[in-house]
């Protein structure tokens, strides 16, 4: 029962049909001068299908200078309200309603991306951005506070049912507030009083230009988790300010690109992150206004339970929103089971954002290419589809083609679907992947699909079976590099380790320090072990996302794993290990166990003989070559869908 999730709200003026949020995420969907895209539109339109109460569009720069993404929606001039008036009218047409959400980027970008110079209130570099900002003048800030009321104008224009300030994550309202990035001496900076003066400006000017009755919420940081950063104790202060300024809602996050793991929020970070600062926010205005809470709320039990303790009013779920927009209609309908759950990865979306990419998502192809397929159509002519591999890439293809009215038949040689998923879902904070498997699992299951398991298939199953196309998605196998000594019997694979079928000693050398070394060192410390790793390059996870990196690292510090980078193994000699490094040669001796983990090479054997027989194929996966499992999901996808 979700009866307070499913309950509606009101937020000053504006009627919500349901407490669920999506909160503002950026997509880089929009044209390079901000403009809103066809892409954009449907993309938010899809989930206002699928049942949400509110979506809060993604941080929209009111001025030309604060833009932080190459392809980022903008709303500093009057051209841009037509485009924005066409997603306020696709979104209302199912039922949900929709805020802009208002903001500069402050230090926090680079004059790469804006053409101008950089601004902030102190000329202090953001610690992740590196540029040097240029200290705004006092007309300048005037001009700025300006510019968020011209936005404000417009997006009432627009028909957007409310705005939010954006006044979190380090962007340029929170840079004011924060005595860790102002450094002002003027009435802007210094005191509280003083620091608070921008961001309350900022609210005054919104609310003159929209009026009494039109919603404004306010997204704050409650901690910034920066030495010499805001508190909880300062927001509380700060939060009541706000409401006595006439704001409708308070969206309560936290971090600043410092402490970007609290904004991306990997999968090591707790779900429900900042529910306690929310409801101590909440209690700190006496709950005058409604509280939105956010930070990894992908489940809608937790989200229920929020809501139903009186920790917050409504909840943000946004990254489970990408990989399901129907996650609110599948919670009214008691589909709860059907909800293809985000998985903290981070691989499809803010990793790529990251790089200054389109977002999408891992599990779901579909995000952010909404209109480009239509998976609940029939395919044009029946085929009889026979998948060989029933990891990521090959239980989404039986999936989609199955969906498509196709006669899929899924060959596993395991004993167990799931592929690699089941060996990446071991080591600590990745057991999330375990969910992306069981929603394969069950949907392929679901789908009349044939499930063959425990026996591998060969040209003999293929000319017993005729089909009309063969997906191949057989997946890769561990490279076994060619070192003296490798092949002995203390020598393992990750892959041994992670599906427990070697035995491992007390003292282990890990070869290769990419995610799955790294992973592995991990799982292994955690068990006692001492360990060391050893890379050739001058850094160990260099393939994991920044954010996730990071809170890895420090995890592998704390664990005590011995990192040797720029360093190559020569030889194993029983217990010994000798590695190559900058300053020479060095012996490790008492090894008790060595781990390879130095990649994979594609299992594509079958995919030759098939080929051979000019069979018509496709290959998906690690199989073509060895990548992320959203390529593996993606591929498989596209090709199944294309048949
Ligand atoms: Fe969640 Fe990963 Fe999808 Fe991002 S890519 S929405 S983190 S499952």
């Amino acid at each position: 029962k979700f009866n307070e999730l499913l309950k509606p709200i009101q937020i000053g003026s504006m009627q919500l049909r349901n407490r669920i949020v999506m909160p503002a995420m950026v997509t880089n969907y929009a044209a390079a001068d901000g403009a809103v895209t066809d892409r954009f539109k449907s993309y938010h339109q899809v989930r206002a299908k699928g049942g949400v109460g509110l979506i809060i569009i993604e941080a929209t720069y009111v001025h030309p200078s604060g833009k932080g993404f190459k392809n980022q929606v903008g709303i500093y001039k009057d051209e841009l309200v037509a485009g924005l008036r066409e997603l306020t009218e696709a979104v209302h047409e199912y039922g949900a309603r929709i805020a802009v959400q208002l903001y500069h980027a402050g230090r926090q970008t680079t004059s790469k991306v804006t053409g101008m110079s950089v601004v902030a209130p102190s000329p202090i570099p953001c610690p992740v951005k590196h540029e040097t900002p240029k200290e705004l003048s006092i007309d300048e800030i005037k001009e700025l506070v300006e510019a968020f009321g011209q936005a404000a104008r417009r997006a009432k224009e627009a028909g957007f049912d409310a705005i939010e300030i954006h006044g979190a994550h380090g962007y340029l309202i929170n840079q004011f507030l924060s005595p860790y990035s102002n450094k002002r001496t003027d009435e802007y900076g210094g005191t509280f009083e003083n620091r608070m003066r921008f961001p309350l400006e900022v609210v005054k000017r919104v609310r003159e230009e929209v009026g009494a009755d039109f919603p404004i919420i306010y997204r704050i940081s409650a901690e910034e988790y920066v030495t010499g950063g805001l508190t909880i104790e300062d927001t509380k202060v700060f939060a009541r300010k706000l409401v006595e300024a006439g704001i409708n809602a308070l969206h309560v996050s936290g971090g600043v690109y410092e402490s970007s793991a609290m904004i991306i929020q990997p999968a090591a970070i707790s779900q429900g992150c900042f529910v306690e600062n929310a409801a101590a926010i909440k209690k700190a205005i006496n709950g005058k206004v409604p509280v939105i809470a956010v930070g990894r709320i992908k489940d809608p039990v937790m989200a229920e339970q929020v809501i139903q303790e009186g920790k917050a009013d409504l909840v943000s779920m946004g990254r489970a929103l990408l990989a399901d927009p129907e996650l609110p209609k599948k919670v009214s309908e008691g589909r709860i089971q059907e909800i293809r759950k985000c998985i903290g990865c981070n691989q499809g979306c803010v990793d790529r954002l990251f790089q200054d990419l389109d977002i999408s998502c891992i599990s779901n192809a579909l995000t952010g290419h909404e209109t480009e397929f239509d998976v609940g159509s029939p395919a044009n002519k029946m085929k009889k589809v026979l998948v060989i591999g029933g990891g990521p890439g090959g239980l989404e293809a039986a999936r989609v083609a199955a969906l498509r009215g196709h006669e899929v038949i899924l060959y596993e040689r395991e004993d167990e679907l799931g592929g690699q998923m089941q060996i990446a879902a071991v080591p600590p904070h990745k057991e999330e992947i375990n969910d992306l498997a069981d929603f394969l699992i069950n949907q392929v299951e679901k789908s009349g699909a044939i499930i063959v398991k425990g026996k591998e298939a060969d040209l003999k199953t293929i000319q017993e079976i005729k089909p009309d196309v063969v997906i191949v998605a057989t997946g890769a196998e561990p490279v076994i590099p060619e070192i003296p000594g490798i092949v002995q019997e203390n020598v393992i694979t990750a892959h041994d380790v992670l599906r427990d079928s070697a035995n491992v000693g007390k003292k282990v050398v890990v070869i290769g320090g990419g995610m799955v070394g790294c992973e592995t060192a991990e799982f292994l410390a955690d068990r006692g072990k001492e360990v060391t790793v050893v890379d050739i390059l001058d850094e160990v996870a260099a393939d994991v996302g920044a954010p996730t990196r990071g809170l890895l690292l420090n995890r592998m510090a704390e664990k005590k794993i011995k990192i040797l980078t720029k360093s190559k193994v020569k030889e194993i000699s029983g217990d010994r290990v000798i590695i190559e490094g900058e300053n020479g040669i060095t012996e490790i001796s008492g090894i008790d166990t060595v781990v390879i983990a130095v990649g994979s090479k594609p299992k594509d054997d079958l995919l030759k003989l098939i080929e051979a027989e000019g069979i018509p194929l496709y290959s998906i996966g690690d199989c073509v070559k060895p990548r992320r499992f959203m390529d593996a999901i993606h591929e498989g996808f596209r090709k199944a869908y294309s048949l």
